[in-house]
């Protein structure tokens, strides 16, 4: 039987593992931290419970797939429900919108706004998802292993019918006017981490993927899913061996053999597949230079990152009338993006509440709310802050001042049980991001499918990857694919 190693047990490394079992391959993931999960990672105190990283889940189909690929029904390990309303929306002038996955609904909210916008909405529709089944058949569900695989006139006719070159608010505003209804499509860019003003138009179908697949929820919270991937994993004979670092690959003739973990060298391996995030591990587990090909230190470095997170977790003493995904839009929504991509903590942020506790019991003690606050603010490359001690309590304090502003929290401070934050640093050295970026490299143009780090390192006989910084994104249902492609990479060449 082959082995292989996997680097991380991030949701993109417990895919890929439970893939691997599934092809008849000797597996062992090693993780630096004492749970799986990585950015899918819980946190759990007095009473409270609390998702870290990713909440919303969409496009349920692909987190389905992983079990039935394994041969069993996902019912049998996690207990997923669909959101109806999917979000609300919270102006800073009191009004507010409910985003339904109810097109009858969502045709009578919009025509409030106007008939004209209405029909925009429906066209907006119509032409995104007709993008999007390109976007999928020819890009998301595909894997770049030489340059004619990209290059080669059929792929740059497809590239053509993706329209990518505008802005993701550009091509909102082609189909509405109204601008609060402008902003409720565009602003799930930040989901990857990107501007809505010049983050590729594509990414407009996420909103479009909400509506038509649906935004969903797991029992128990995000983490739920990867316990239950390492649940399987382990049925099906897999090793996890937890608080294990790894420092380097071994690197023999552009052949990996073993790794070296906590200064020991382990068994030989027939592959590796890395988890941990791509710019990270060209930067530090790849010692020579010669073994990098194209991913020298100066170029990860000079590589543009997706935006980080500032998150409050707040366990309530009372309870707070909230659907379970809220977004509080400031007034000046511009100017906060470009603060977030200029390299300005913002200083009049929108920011996102999620609330599980309102639809979960399990999530908070009776009576009480479990709060996710999540303030996006720019990575550690883009700006010159450093969030030092001083620095994390004195914007904790202003996210909590501005949300007292807000009438739902008018009494928040007041009923403050359990407070933690994690700043762009804890995302950094707690899952060895890159520059704490949170949703790994930017999905830029220029690093997007075959420009973005495939799933096959070339450079390396045996290395394969999966994860936000690979081909073909961020996002959970994105590494899931990512965890396919780089499993079908690794298998064409071991089998
Ligand atoms: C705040 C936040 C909110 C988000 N919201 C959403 C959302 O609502 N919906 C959605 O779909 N997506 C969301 N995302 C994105 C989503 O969480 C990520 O794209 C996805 O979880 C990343 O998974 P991954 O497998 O690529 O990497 P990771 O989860 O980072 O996994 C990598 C693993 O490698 C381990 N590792 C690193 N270095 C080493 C080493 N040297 N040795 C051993 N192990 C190592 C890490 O500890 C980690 O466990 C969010 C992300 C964040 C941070």
């Amino acid at each position: 039987m082959k082995k292989v190693a996997i680097i991380g047990a991030g949701t993109a490394g417990l895919a890929s593992a439970i893939r691997l079992k599934a092809l008849g391959y000797d597996v062992t993931i090693y993780e630096k931290n004492e749970k799986v999960g990585g950015r899918m990672y819980q946190i759990k105190e007095e009473g409270f419970t609390f998702d870290v990283g990713p909440t919303i889940v969409m496009m349920p189909e692909i987190y389905k797939e992983v079990f039935r690929v394994s041969g069993v029904d996902y019912k049998d390990y996690i207990d997923m429900v669909r959101l109806d309303p999917m979000f609300e929306i919270k102006y800073r002038d009191k009004t507010n919108l409910i985003a339904t996955n109810d097109l009858v609904e969502m045709t009578i909210e919009n025509e409030k706004i106007s008939e004209e916008d209405a029909q925009g909405y429906l066209a907006y529709l119509a032409d995104v998802y007709k993008r999007y089944l390109v976007a999928k058949n020819h890009f998301i569900d595909r894997s770049f292993r030489k340059p004619t695989d990209f290059y080669n006139p059929k792929m740059l006719y497809q590239g053509l019918k993706l329209k990518t070159f505008s802005s993701a608010y550009k091509s909102i505003a082609k189909f509405v006017k109204n601008e609060k209804l402008r902003q409720s499509l565009a602003f799930q860019t930040l989901y990857i981490g990107i501007s809505p003003y010049n983050g590729p138009s594509i990414y407009t179908i996420i909103p479009m993927i909400e509506l038509l697949y649906g935004v969903h929820y797991i029992k128990g919270g995000m983490y739920s899913m990867a316990k239950a991937m390492e649940k399987r994993f382990i049925e099906m004979g897999g090793k996890i061996l937890l608080n294990q670092s790894v420092e380097e690959l071994l690197i023999e003739k552009k052949q990996i053999k073993a790794l070296k973990v906590d200064g020991k060298v382990t068994e030989n391996y027939d592959a590796v597949l890395t988890n941990a995030d791509f710019p990270w591990v060209m930067n530090n587990l790849i010692k020579e230079k010669k073994n990098k090909g194209k991913y020298s230190e100066k170029k990860v470095n000079k590589m543009l990152y997706s935006s980080s997170s500032f998150i409050l977790y707040i366990g309530t003493k009372k309870r707070y009338d909230l659907k379970t995904h809220t977004f509080f839009f400031t007034n000046d929504f511009n100017g906060n993006i470009n603060d977030i991509f200029e390299g300005n903590t913002p200083k009049d942020p929108s920011y996102y509440v999620y609330t599980p506790s309102r639809i979960d019991s399990s999530m908070a003690p009776e009576g009480k709310e479990a709060m996710y606050v999540l303030v996006p603010v720019p990575n550690k490359s883009d700006s010159p802050e450093k969030w030092d001690d001083k620095a994390v309590e004195a914007y904790k304090n202003k996210i909590l001042d501005m949300m007292s502003e807000h009438e739902v929290f008018k009494d928040i401070k007041d009923n403050i049980e359990y407070l933690k934050v994690y700043s762009p640093n804890d995302f950094e050295s707690k899952f060895n991001l890159q520059f704490g970026a949170t949703f790994g490299l930017r999905p830029t143009l220029l690093q997007s499918n075959y420009y973005r780090p495939q799933n096959k390192f070339r450079y390396l006989k045996n290395l394969y990857s999966a994860g936000s910084s690979n081909h073909p994104g961020a996002g959970v249902p994105i590494v899931l694919n990512s965890a396919k492609l780089a499993v079908n990479e690794l298998h064409k060449d071991l089998k």
